[in-house]
C-alpha cells in the first residue's frame, strides 16, 4: 500500500481517509460504522496498522475481514478507509521467496525489492485477449504426458483421499520445470506448517526454488490470511503471464479454502446452503479458476496453469466443494486409495481421470506412441480380474496382453520427487510398443528405466535434443534410436 502512495505524488499529499468506529469484533470478523462510501474489496486499516478487507454490509455496517492478529482490535477504536482496493507488491525478486498472503517475506531473508503493485482480484481475461492452448506442460509424470496430457494455460484438479500422493505429483511437475523457463508458485492453505517445511526441503534440495515462489497461507497464520493466500499465489503468477511467460500454480489445497471460507461467512451470519458452505463459494472458486488461460501474442505470450487440488472422503466425488471444482477446471486426475494400496504410485485411476484439453498440445511423437497405451492397460486390468478367478487354458493372445500390461503397470510405477523427462518417457514407450519389454524381470526392467537413455545417447548423441527439437520421429531419429536399444538389448538384457 505505502509503495503505491509514494508513487503517486498527488495521493501522498492529499490522501482521502474516511474514518469509521469499530462496533464489534468477533474472532476475525469486525463490524464498523460510518465508512459510507467503502466498497466490497477495498482494504481498510485499524488504528493499530493492521490491514482489513471489506466483505459485505449489512443495514448500516460494514462487514471487514481482519488480515492478521485481530486480538488488539476493541471496540469504540477507529478504523480507516483510504478509497483503495487490495493492491500488493510484485516483482522478479519474489523469485525463490517464501510470502504470506499480504507479500510479506517469511524467510528472513530481507525485504523483496518492489516497484509496482497489482490489483490481488483482478478480473480474469476476457476470451478476447486467450487463444486455445497450444503447448505441453511437461508434468514428469509418465502417466500424465502420456495418457493424461496437460497443456500450458489449463487448469487440472487433482483430487483423491488424504494420503494419495496428490501433493507429490503436483510438486514433481514443479521440479520437472527446472530449466524450462516457466515460473512455479506454490500456495499452501490450511496446511500444518510442519508439511510446509517438507515441501520446502524438497525445493531446495532440487534446485526448485530459484524459479518458485512460495504462497505460505498456513493453518497457524491469520484465518483472513488462508482466505487470502490463493489470490495472492494468483496475482504474482498474474505478473509473471502478463510479461509473457509461462506460470504453473499449485493451490495446496482448495478443500481448506472453501473450509475457511465458510467459517468467515459463518461468523457474517450469512445463511449457510449445502454442507453448510454459503451459496457463493461456487462464485469465489470460479472466480480464481478463471484467471488461468494462454494470452494472444498482443498480450505477451503468456500463460498460468493451475493445478487445484482437492481432498475427499473415501472416494466420494459428489461432495459440494469437489463437484463445483470439477465443473469449473479442464480435467481432473483421480487420485485412488485402492491403487496407492496396491503399490501403484503415483495412484492415478486411468478410468475417472481425463484431459479434456491438454491432448491439442501434446508432442506428435508423444500422441502416436500412447494412442493405445489406455486400452491396453485398461484390457490388462479386466483380464487380471478374470485370471484370478481362472489361471489355466488362457490364450496365446490373452497371455500377451498379460505381459504388455505387466510391462505398462512397471513403467508408468515412478518414485515421487523423481520426475522422467519427455525424452525418456518417448524412449519407455517406443520399447513397449515394440515388445522389448513384454519379457523383462522386475530387476531388468528397473536397470532399463534407469540406463536407457544413457545407452542410446551413447550411440547417438543428439537424440534428446532432436526430439525436443522436431518432436516428432523422422526416419532418421527412428533408426538411430533403433541401434541404441538394439545395442542395450544386446549388450544388458541377453
Ligand atoms: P495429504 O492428504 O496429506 O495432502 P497427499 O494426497 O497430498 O496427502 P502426499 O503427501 O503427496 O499425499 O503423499 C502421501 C504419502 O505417500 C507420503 O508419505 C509420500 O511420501 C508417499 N508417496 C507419494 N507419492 C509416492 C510415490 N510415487 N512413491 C512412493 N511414495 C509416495
Ligand atoms: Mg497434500
Amino acid at each position: 500500500m505505502d509503495a503505491q502512495v509514494a508513487n503517486n505524488k498527488t495521493s501522498a499529499r492529499f490522501e482521502v481517509r474516511e474514518i469509521g468506529v469499530v462496533q464489534s469484533v468477533r474472532k476475525f470478523v469486525v463490524l464498523a460504522k460510518g465508512l459510507p462510501s467503502c466498497m466490497n474489496g477495498q482494504i481498510v486499516e485499524f488504528s493499530d496498522g493492521t490491514l482489513g478487507l471489506v466483505m459485505g454490509f449489512n443495514e448500516e455496517k460494514v462487514q471487514i475481514l481482519v488480515l492478521g492478529d485481530a486480538s488488539n482490535i476493541r471496540a469504540g477504536e477507529e478504523v480507516y478507509n483510504k478509497g483503495k482496493s487490495l493492491n500488493l507488491p510484485v516483482s522478479e525478486a519474489f523469485l525463490g521467496r517464501i510470502v504470506n498472503a499480504l507479500c510479506q517475506p517469511q524467510d528472513n531473508l530481507g525485504p523483496i525489492e518492489s516497484k509496482e503493485t497489482f490489483p490481488v482480484f483482478r478480473v480474469a481475461p476476457g476470451v478476447m485477449e486467450r487463444v486455445p492452448v497450444k503447448e505441453t506442460l511437461e508434468t514428469g509424470t509418465m502417466i500424465l504426458d502420456a495418457v493424461i496430457p496437460i497443456a500450458k494455460g489449463q487448469r487440472q484438479l487433482l483430487i483423491g483421499d488424504r494420503l494419495t500422493g496428490k501433493t507429490s505429483v503436483a510438486i514433481d511437475a514443479i521440479i520437472s520445470q527446472k530449466g524450462k523457463d516457466v515460473i512455479c508458485i506454490y500456495c499452501c492453505i490450511g496446511k500444518p506448517y510442519s508439511a510446509l517445511l517438507k515441501i520446502l526441503d524438497i525445493f531446495i534440495e532440487k534446485d526448485a526454488l530459484d524459479y518458485s515462489i512460495v504462497v505460505s497461507g498456513v493453518a497457524s497464520v491469520s484465518t483472513g490470511e488462508q482466505y487470502l493466500a490463493p489470490y495472492t499465489a494468483c496475482m504474482l503468477g498474474e505478473y509473471f503471464m502478463y510479461k509473457g511467460k509461462d506460470v504453473l500454480v499449485v493451490f495446496d489445497d482448495l478443500t481448506k479454502h472453501a473450509w475457511v471460507y465458510r467459517q468467515i461467512s459463518l461468523l457474517l451470519e450469512r445463511a449457510p446452503g449445502r454442507e453448510a458452505y454459503p451459496g457463493d463459494i461456487f462464485y469465489i472458486h470460479s472466480q480464481l479458476m478463471e484467471r488461468a488461460g494462454f494470452l494472444k501474442p498482443e498480450r505477451g505470450n503468456g500463460s498460468m496453469t493451475f493445478f487445484p487440488i482437492v481432498d475427499i472422503l473415501q472416494g466420494d466425488v459428489t461432495g459440494y466443494i469437489s463437484t463445483n471444482l470439477i465443473s469449473m477446471t479442464d480435467g481432473q486426475l483421480y487420485f485412488s486409495t485402492t491403487l496407492f494400496n496396491k503399490g501403484v504410485k503415483p495412484a492415478i485411476d486411468f478410468g475417472l481421470s481425463v484431459s479434456r484439453i491438454g491432448n491439442k498440445a501434446q508432442w506428435p511423437v508423444m500422441k502416436e506412441l500412447s494412442k493405445s497405451l489406455r486400452l491396453d492397460y485398461l484390457q490388462y486390468k479386466e483380464l487380471l480380474q478374470m485370471t484370478q478367478l481362472r489361471t489355466t487354458g488362457l490364450s496365446k493372445e490373452a497371455e500377451a496382453k498379460l505381459r504388455r500390461g505387466e510391462a505398462i503397470n512397471q513403467l508408468i510405477v515412478q518414485d515421487k520427487n523423481k520426475p522422467v523427462s519427455m525424452e525418456v518417457e518417448i524412449l519407455y514407450l517406443y520399447a513397449l510398443n515394440r515388445g522389448l519389454l513384454d519379457n523383462l524381470s522386475i530387476g531388468q526392467m528397473k536397470h532399463f528405466k534407469q540406463d536407457i537413455l544413457a545407452y542410446v545417447s551413447k550411440v547417438y548423441p543428439q537424440f534428446a535434443a532432436d526430439i525436443r527439437k522436431f518432436k516428432e520421429f523422422s526416419e532418421d531419429i527412428k533408426q538411430k534410436m533403433e541401434e541404441g536399444l538394439k545395442e542395450y538389448f544386446q549388450e544388458v538384457i541377453r
